[in-house]
């Protein structure tokens, strides 16, 4: 491709999403498509001789756009807001146009720079005091998986320079709770702790972390001649949005000496909301390290995870490799950023930050986050007044969990209940929710967060749950 056909393939590219932009609520949010649709619309193998491009872009139309699910849709309010601001679209598709890597500080001195200034704006937007230090990775997979590991190293006093944990003597274990994301433990496993060796603390009503079991657990493990190494605690736990007593939790953390990292993957968004930082108290005292996905709700396109560590020294000494071709006269002076993770490339990600923060500004991200707490609101007093409905968790942010129990549904049918209306739902193309499971039930989560989300979308899925719940109720009864 000529830099002239690329402008104007780029423009047509541009025209292309910005059209599907403007009329993606004419899309059903889920489509209907069954497994091997799309690969049986594929070749097998790949074109020998070169195709039109005029090709590739018909094909976004006939096999990509009727098969996706429309995470952008007003109506979307599946898993996680995972919204995509334009600037932020924009800023992503420089990081790609660009093609830079940042091996090192050398290899492209912006992808560097602009990282450290936009992810220091960040820890400012988010109320973190100067102590700490920031990167972005990937995903909260990965910051938690880099946490376990800096714990490890910390609690062993750098085994991995010996024999690593194969060689010590005491088994370390890792405490969280049945509230936390799957990454959690598959993080754990990865670090090499065993599944036997982490500990799933109880809950409370309220799906937090009861800091007294966590203690107790603590406790039970020394004296069973095991090493305590780390706790995860949850601010914005996967399926309710439940909110772990950081407080308490820290001052456990620091009597036992163990690492505290705070999963606050979608809901650390929230602390730029000053009025909400009572959710994360404690973290200045206590915490270790922490995660926030800005690519969950605040609007910059996956991926974006910003991960938040206080020993900066501790990080690079676990996570440092410096062969002899990556280095540079200026590393005295300069970060290397591969040497804060696991990766050795960095995508040029702090674009699609910077770029959002600035054409929105703290305040346009705000604005657009307390909207959707109100409308999560309006849901829960919605659902709260309906009779045979109930919302099963304090709707602290933008999830609200419901239930339907019409009483003409025996108990030990409500489980397949609830998921059979969550699918119909799903299925009806005219919202998308997701069903999960919280003190042992199922119930479904109406995830609020997509940019283009209005009042009148709120009332819609409202309407669209019930009419599907009441007319599964006689198949149930
Ligand atoms: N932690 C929490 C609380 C989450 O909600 C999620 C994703 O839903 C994750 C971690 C994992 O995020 P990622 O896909 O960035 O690894």
């Amino acid at each position: 491709m000529t830099p002239e056909e690329f402008r104007k393939r780029g423009h047509e590219i541009i025209d292309w999403l910005a059209d599907y932009h403007a009329k993606i609520s004419d899309y059903p949010v889920q489509p209907a498509t069954q497994p091997g649709d799309v690969k049986a619309m594929l070749p097998v193998s790949p074109p020998v001789d070169a195709e039109g491009f005029d090709e590739i872009i018909a094909d976004l139309d006939s096999v990509v756009l009727p098969n996706i699910s429309h995470w952008q849709h007003p109506r979307f309010f599946g898993y996680f807001p995972s919204n995509s601001l334009g600037s932020g679209i924009l800023g992503d598709l420089v990081c790609s146009g660009l093609g830079v890597l940042g091996l090192s500080w050398q290899s492209s001195p912006a992808v560097t720079e602009i990282e450290e200034v936009t992810v220091d704006w960040f820890r400012q937007m988010v109320g973190l005091s100067s102590a700490w230090f920031g990167v972005i990775n990937d995903t909260a997979s990965t910051s938690t998986l880099v946490a376990l590991l800096c714990a490890r190293e910390k609690s062993t006093g750098f085994s991995l320079v010996r024999q690593g944990l194969q060689a010590e003597l005491k088994p370390l274990t890792i405490y969280t709770s049945a509230s936390a994301h799957s990454s959690v433990e598959k993080a754990a496993l990865l670090a090499g702790f065993g599944r036997e060796n982490v500990r799933m603390v109880d809950i409370d009503g309220n799906f937090a972390m009861r800091p007294e079991a966590l203690e107790d657990a603590i406790i039970a493990d020394i004296h069973a001649g095991l090493k305590p190494c780390a706790i995860v605690a949850a601010v914005g736990g996967t399926a309710t949005v439940s909110i772990d007593p950081v407080s308490e939790i820290a001052a456990i953390a620091r009597k036992h000496g163990l690492w505290l990292h705070i999963d606050a993957a979608m809901a650390g968004n929230a602390m730029i909301l000053p009025e909400l930082r009572w959710m994360w108290e404690g973290i200045e005292e206590g915490a270790d390290s922490v995660v926030i996905n800005a690519h969950k709700w605040l609007g910059v396109p996956f991926d974006c995870s910003l991960y938040f560590v206080r020993d900066e020294p501790h990080l690079l000494r676990v996570m440092s490799a410096d062969p002899s071709f990556l280095q540079s006269q200026a590393d005295e002076k300069v970060r290397n950023l591969r040497n804060t993770g696991i990766p050795l490339g960095r995508r040029f990600r702090a674009l699609k930050l910077w770029f959002a923060i600035r054409e929105q500004g703290v305040s346009g991200l705000q604005a657009r986050l307390r909207r959707d707490i109100s409308l999560a609101q309006d849901l829960r007093s919605k659902v709260e007044a309906t009779p045979g409905w109930e919302v099963v968790a304090p709707v602290v942010l933008q999830t609200v969990c419901i239930v339907n129990r019409p009483k003409s549904v025996p108990s030990h049918r409500l489980d397949d209940f609830t998921r059979a209306w969550a699918h119909s739902v799903n299925a009806s193309g005219q919202a998308y929710v997701t069903p999960a499971i919280a003190a042992g039930h199922w119930m479904v989560r109406v995830s609020i967060g997509t940019i283009c989300t209005e009042a009148s979308d709120i009332e819609a899925v409202w309407r669209t749950i019930q009419e599907v719940a009441t007319a599964l109720v006689p198949e149930f009864s």
